[in-house]
């Protein structure tokens, strides 16, 4: 879900680890932009105006002629999420909008399927894996979406192309992970890269919350 500066990486890491034997669904509702040539590489100047899925299948089956690659170019919202979610194992969420993060999350929840959350703002970037039932879900950690005018989007705060390139290659190794039965490394973890100073990466492991209705939080195991 979203091929910008997540879902680029994390497209071509599933690539390159294999993705030949996998069914791919890319969905992105916006077209190649001038500003998305420098970071988002797999796109070429000629790409500029062509929504973001046809670049990037052609993209792949360019270079992996026998991909299976279906392409969406529709924004996520609540009339298709469920849809778009159940015919998949595994979701990538690789959006910038903080509503579609939790519709992906209620989504991904409702449909006991796996997926892995990613952001980036300004020099920081987040991912962590959520095993619906099992381990902690996006609201566990953060409750609430937050209000618009909290929100540094990506387009305001800009995104450093090193920290969301090793996101989403993170992101894709979690979600191969998942696909081949073996437990993701950031199931129930959060990882947190800073660039801001000198790079520091953290993991940290991240409990259900008793409050929230996503049913990881389990009474006996919080003791
Ligand atoms: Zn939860």
């Amino acid at each position: 879900m979203g091929l910008g500066g997540l879902g680029v990486p994390a497209l071509w890491a599933l690539a390159r680890a294999g993705a030949r034997q996998l069914k791919l669904t890319i969905v992105d509702p916006d077209p190649v932009e001038l500003s998305n040539l420098a970071r988002q590489v797999i796109y070429r100047p000629a790409d500029i105006g062509t929504p973001k899925v046809e670049a990037a299948s052609r993209w792949l089956v360019e270079r992996f002629p026998d991909v299976n690659v279906e392409r969406h170019a529709i924004a996520l919202d609540a009339s298709n999420a469920a849809c778009l979610v159940a015919a998949h194992d595994f979701v990538i969420d690789a959006i910038d909008s903080p509503a579609a993060k939790f519709l992906i999350n209620d989504t991904c929840i409702a449909a006991r399927t796996p997926f892995v959350y990613g952001g980036v703002v300004g020099m920081t970037g987040q991912a962590m894996t959520v095993l619906p039932g099992r381990t902690a879900c996006i609201r566990c950690v953060f409750e609430t979406p937050p209000d618009d005018n909290e929100t540094r989007s990506c387009r305001e705060a800009g995104i450093v192309g090193p920290v969301a390139g090793a996101i989403g290659e993170m992101q894709a190794a979690e979600a191969m992970r998942a696909l081949r039965s073996q437990t993701p490394l950031l199931s129930g973890k959060i990882l947190t890269y800073d660039a801001s100073g000198p790079a520091r990466v953290r993991i940290a492991a991240v409990s259900p919350r008793s409050g929230c209705g996503c049913g990881a939080w389990k009474p006996d195991e919080s003791r």
